[in-house]
């Protein structure tokens, strides 16, 4: 065997492993005994000290040192093992026991500051967590910029500096049009409630229709959508809020984007580096686009209130063209997970700038909650009444995730590309999709972009797709167009 063939045959096994690992935490999440956890815990962290032993074997490094890759596939395995192993072994052992052991913890300090809105209680495991997230940033940077190491994790091969002028030519604009937004007259809201057997029906049917294949995952409910998993076994949750049915068929929507993207990859990238999305932001990209261009198009909206119909009877909206402004109804909540297109990528850029500052040593922790409320001000025009409504409602500090955030407004810019080319090469998309079939555009979307799983890097396998490099622009125009027909602006 060559070092490359011993090398992939060893990573085989690594990727195994990690997707035991995935599909235990999916478990624990949905199907898990209660009394079980402890049991959990020990079996989880004995997997990953099983893991985190391979991925720094020192026979990697040799195996890497005399490979090589004798086509394009071999090179990006090559590349994806290279900068896997470089980074777990840049990381000190104690470095990488007290991230894990203070994330498990300050989780825990965070649910409870949450539920008190007291800022103060989190500040200094928080302060703690930038300490830590500093001394790994700088372990993996060689010198360079902190935060953009931290980055790599989600993004790699995009900049801080670059994701800054993407959302500086974003901000104004949205700012500008969520004011004309919010000064014009909107639909309200659905005002009933719809029984969680008829929605979950739906929130199935939705999934096939975009896609999802049932032979290869599977649907249950969970506090926080997810999906997980590659491949042949892909598997989401969804969850049902007996008033906003919305909330349960957008987050299966969304999920199933994530999870056909894990489906639609090259069957031969199984158990490879390439066979996983090749990263958060391309990933979201995928779960935007069916859940907001397509899921949420005025022609896609009119198959789904026939559905809605059918299921609920008459749930008080007259017809199509009024239940598209529902759907799409804005609004300037505090929470991100809930916010609409015009506000989503608002809530993004806060907490991008907030983080790098943070990394940066620019803004210390104490000024944190004040800084945080400034801005939301500004950028939303109402102040921030709680904590839980601000500084304190995302989970992902306390996990020490920093970095993460842009990658779901980058998920927005490539889905606005991929959708303005998709229009092109698809005629017929409106007239498919106010059918409920998504199969035009969900297979040119496979065909362009999913199948490459890791094939290609994130910017790279956008620009394949679209024909030109991403830009903020398509999303943008899109988001203009959408609401100013929507609000007669
Ligand atoms: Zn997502």
């Amino acid at each position: 065997m060559t070092a490359y063939d011993e090398l992939m045959a060893y990573d085989r096994v690594t990727q195994a492993l990690g997707s035991v690992a995935g599909r235990t935490g999916w478990d624990q999440e949905t199907m898990m005994p209660e009394g079980a956890a402890d049991l959990r815990s020990e079996e989880m962290a004995a997997l990953e000290t099983v893991l985190h032993a391979r991925r720094t074997d020192p026979k990697i490094g040799e195996w890497l040192a005399n490979a090589e890759g004798a086509d394009a596939v071999a090179k990006a395995n090559l590349r994806h093992i290279k900068r896997s192993y470089s980074r777990a072994t840049k990381i000190p052992e104690k470095l990488a026991t007290d991230l894990a052991r203070l994330a498990s913890r300050a989780q825990g300090i965070w649910a409870q500051a949450r539920a008190d809105n007291d800022f103060k209680g989190f500040a200094p495991v928080l302060a703690q967590m930038i300490d830590l997230k500093r001394q790994e940033a700088a372990a993996l940077a060689d010198g360079g910029d902190l935060y953009d190491a931290l980055l790599e994790d989600y993004e790699p091969g995009i900049t801080g500096a670059e994701i800054q002028s993407v959302f500086d030519k974003m901000r104004p604009r949205l700012v500008d049009l969520r004011s004309r937004v919010l000064a014009a007259d909107g639909p309200n809201a659905l005002d009933r409630e719809f029984p969680e057997d008829g929605q979950l029906a739906l929130s199935a049917k939705l999934a096939a229709a975009f896609g999802y294949d049932f032979t290869k995952g599977r649907i249950d409910k969970a506090v926080h959508p997810f999906s997980s998993g590659s491949g042949t076994d892909v598997r989401i949750t969804t969850r049902v809020n007996p008033r906003d049915p919305f909330n349960c068929f957008y987050s299966t929507v969304h999920e199933v984007g994530h999870a056909c993207y894990e489906q639609g990859i090259d069957p031969d990238y199984a158990l490879t580096p390439l066979g996983n999305g090749v990263s958060m932001g391309v990933h979201e990209s995928q779960s935007r686009i069916y859940e907001n261009q397509l899921g949420r198009s005025r022609a896609f909206t009119g198959w789904l209130f026939g559905q809605m119909s059918d299921t609920f009877g008459d749930f008080g909206v007259k017809d199509e063209e009024a239940f598209y402004k529902v759907v799409n109804r804005a609004s300037s909540g505090y929470i991100r997970t809930e916010a609409d297109e015009v506000h989503y990528n608002l809530h993004v850029m806060l907490r991008f700038d907030l983080e790098r500052q943070l990394i940066s040593g620019d803004l210390e922790v104490a000024n944190l909650e004040e800084a945080w409320n400034t801005r939301f001000a500004s950028d939303f025009g109402v102040p921030v009444d709680k904590a839980s409504n601000g500084v304190l409602q995302d989970v992902h500090w306390s996990c020490g995730l920093f970095g993460y955030f842009p990658t779901y407004s980058l998920g927005n810019v490539y889905a606005g590309c991929l959708y303005q080319t998709l229009r092109e090469a698809v005629p017929n998309l409106d007239a498919d999709l106010a059918r409920g079939d998504t199969s035009s555009a969900t297979t040119w979307l496979r065909e362009n972009l999913q199948r490459h799983g890791g094939l290609y890097e994130p910017k790279e396998v956008i620009a394949l797709a679209c024909g030109f490099a991403p830009s903020e622009a398509p999303l943008l125009d899109y988001l203009d167009r959408k609401f100013e027909a929507l609000y007669d602006l």
